[in-house]
């Protein structure tokens, strides 16, 4: 059976936020944050692929705390499934893609929500959405001497709300319950990101994650049947 999932949630950050122009490969060191390349407005934004990664890690994780719940499933890269069709592996794989296959979902650039930042205006936004902080601090904390040298890093205001939002086709063999545990680990998974960024040890990139629309087959998911299911798995 075919589900559509669509899922929109608001990221808040908790503390300050680094995600640099090039995501988990130039981390910390990396100067600027990342800003709307689009051009269409000069707002930072959280990449999708960030907030896909991040996912991943959460759904494989809790995939093996309640691997009674799915059917089958590959941990990680390491052992992906090798069906000829994506509709035939594992959930794991329809909704990230693997080796083999592409993944199903779309993962979208979380934007500034500027609904949840009234009475800013976008203007106000746009002057205080970056702070600079000296990374010499950061290096530091990685043992890494490097004196005179000092680099300033930009990084996202502490009380900036994002909309991320995620969609895509699952294909389910033996679905249970209205609400299938496959659907019910990837809204834990939105719940339980607490990270983002680079530079995590720092006190940097602490977020909190609240659902704001869930949709299977176009039929909202109540907020309660949502909880229940998480509560189901275990
Ligand atoms: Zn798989």
């Amino acid at each position: 059976m075919d589900y559509r999932v669509e899922i929109e949630f608001l990221i808040h950050l908790k503390s300050p936020l680094h995600i640099g122009t090039g995501v988990g490969l130039t981390g910390i060191l990396d100067k600027t944050t990342i800003r709307d390349k689009r051009e269409r407005d000069g707002l930072v934004y959280i990449p999708g692929s960030s907030i896909k990664g991040r996912l991943r890690d959460h759904y494989e994780k809790l995939s093996m705390i309640f691997t009674y719940s799915i059917t089958s499933s590959c941990y990680g890269q390491n052992n992906p499934c090798r069906k000829a069709r994506i509709e035939d592996c594992c959930a794991i794989c329809q909704i990230f893609g693997s080796p083999f296959h592409e993944g199903r979902f779309n993962f979208y650039d979380a934007e500034i929500d500027k609904d949840s930042l009234i009475p800013l205006s976008e203007d106000d936004i746009k002057m205080f959405q970056v702070d600079k902080r000296n990374a010499n601090m950061i290096s530091r904390s990685l043992r890494i001497t490097r004196p005179k040298r000092f680099f300033t890093t930009e990084v996202c205001s502490p009380w900036l709300v994002f909309k991320g939002k995620i969609n895509g086709t699952i294909t389910l063999q033996n679905p249970k319950g209205v609400i299938p545990a496959e659907f019910a680990l990837l809204m834990a998974s939105i719940k339980f990101m607490d990270r983002l960024g680079g530079a995590k040890s720092r006190g940097i990139g602490v977020i909190e994650t609240r659902i704001e629309e869930a949709k299977i087959n176009g039929s909202l998911i109540q907020e309660k049947e949502i909880s229940e299911s998480i509560r189901n798995l275990q």
